[in-house]
């Protein structure tokens, strides 16, 4: 079982961080936690690899303080254990016998070697180093995650940008030609846009593509992805879905943006509409022929007038 003693912070300085400490000898395991704790460290600690093991599969743990040599599981198996299944921080002890490198416990993963007995001062300054690192790459995956967002979303509607849109198409290609699975891509365009901007200026017109944006991604399923593919213009990827199937989402989304009124100016409200062409994908045609084909529909539906759903089945497109 874990000993578990209520954290007593050392001059007021309470830490979430949680240390766990594994090692069979009794003594040598309690004098550590007393000392984690008393540094102000919610410590855990246990007699084996094993415990450890099982422990943490309850429990958030930042860094794990292992003897090496142990019953059982030894330190460094305990060491590869945990790096493959938790992001946790191994520090690995052990004596000056030589048995085991330093290179050993870094090429399993471990963040830190320490000898025995350990110089408690110099732990703590292992563990504050080790905790440091570790905020240190959280912040740096947050921010390139922040980044990576960043570089796939178009900034004004918040959808996904064109190049999104054509990394997803491969991607949705290529599944749809592994396992022969449905496919259906969506166009959509606002009409006569040039003159709300005309007529209202930019930024209204821009208010438009927001909620028009908004509105098709309501319109969507989970595994679908809205995009903006140009000024105006938008794509939607469906997947396991057929050309019918797409066809009612269409008329969807072009009823639900036809509902939206607008108030450019004071005491006017006006609509706006949307033409779309839809399609899906034949096997083994080239990308290019399915965006073509569903640009063809799209402005089939601008020919025969505007606000309204034209369909290109593959095979009577050409
Ligand atoms: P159609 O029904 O044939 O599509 O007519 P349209 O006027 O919508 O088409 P056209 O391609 O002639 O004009 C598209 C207009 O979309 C031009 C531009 O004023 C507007 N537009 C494109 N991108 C943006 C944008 O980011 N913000 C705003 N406000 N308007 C944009
Ligand atoms: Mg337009
Ligand atoms: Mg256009």
């Amino acid at each position: 079982m874990a000993e578990r003693n209520d954290p007593t912070p050392s001059a007021g300085r309470a830490s979430d961080d949680c240390i766990l400490i594994v090692d069979d000898d009794l003594d040598v395991r309690g004098a550590m936690h007393s000392f984690v704790e008393r540094a102000g460290f919610q410590t855990l600690s246990v007699g084996s690899a094993e415990e450890a093991i099982a422990l943490l599969k309850e429990r958030e743990v930042d860094i794990v303080i292992t003897d090496i040599i142990l019953n059982g599981l030894n330190g460094l198996e305990l060491t590869d254990r945990i790096k493959s299944d938790h992001d946790v921080d191994v520090i690995v002890m052990t004596g000056y016998s030589g048995e085991y490198s330093y290179e050993e416990a870094v090429n399993k993963g471990a963040s830190d070697f320490v000898f025995k007995p350990v110089r408690f001062e110099e732990l703590l300054l292992r563990i504050r180093r080790v905790l440091r690192e570790r905020q240190l790459t959280r912040e740096r995956s947050l921010m390139l995650g922040k980044l990576q967002n960043l570089a796939i979303t178009d900034g004004l509607t918040k959808l996904y940008n064109s190049r999104h849109f054509y990394k997803q198409l491969d991607m949705e290609v290529g599944r749809s030609n592994r396992y022969d699975h449905p496919l259906a891509l969506l166009m959509m365009d606002i009409d006569h846009f040039k003159r709300y901007n005309d007529t209202y200026g930019h930024v209204e017109g821009d208010k438009v593509l927001t909620r028009i944006a908004r509105v098709i991604k309501s319109c969507l399923r989970t595994m679908d992805s809205a995009y903006r593919y140009g000024g105006e213009e938008f794509t939607a990827l469906l997947p396991e879905t057929r050309a019918d199937e797409a066809k009612t989402v269409a008329e969807r989304l072009r009823t639900a943006v036809k509902v939206e009124t607008f108030s450019p100016q004071p005491d006017e409200e006006v609509g706006v509409t949307i033409s779309l062409g839809v399609t899906e994908y034949l096997l083994n045609e080239s990308k290019s022929e399915f965006v073509q084909r569903a640009d063809r529909a799209l402005y089939q539906s601008k020919d025969a007038g505007r606000d309204r759903v034209s369909v290109l089945y593959p095979e009577t497109s050409s």
